[in-house]
């Protein structure tokens, strides 16, 4: 019981958080440098002060990253970026 429990939810686990293909604006994300198309998804804070300090308003939030799943390079999004896969 307990061990169908975690095998499902790790299979869950897998499912929502490794590395899938997303859309930005109805435009299917490939990677920049190498054009694969599978991405860990990632969210980080913009730095705030900082923003601040620059006057840099629009930038005061937090951004969607998208790093290759295959080289590594990171992908900064602004708006939402969907998962379709
Ligand atoms: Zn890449």
């Amino acid at each position: 019981m307990a061990k169908g429990f975690f095998q499902l939810f790790a299979k869950n686990m897998k499912k929502s958080f490794g590395p899938g293909q997303y859309q930005a604006n109805g435009i299917q994300v490939t990677c920049i440098h190498c054009q694969y198309d599978r991405f860990e998804q990632g969210q980080a804070q913009l730095n705030t002060a900082l923003a601040t300090f620059f006057n840099f308003d629009f930038a005061n939030r937090s951004a969607m990253i998208l790093t290759c799943h295959r080289c590594g390079y990171i992908h900064w999004f602004g708006k939402k970026v969907r998962r379709i896969d």
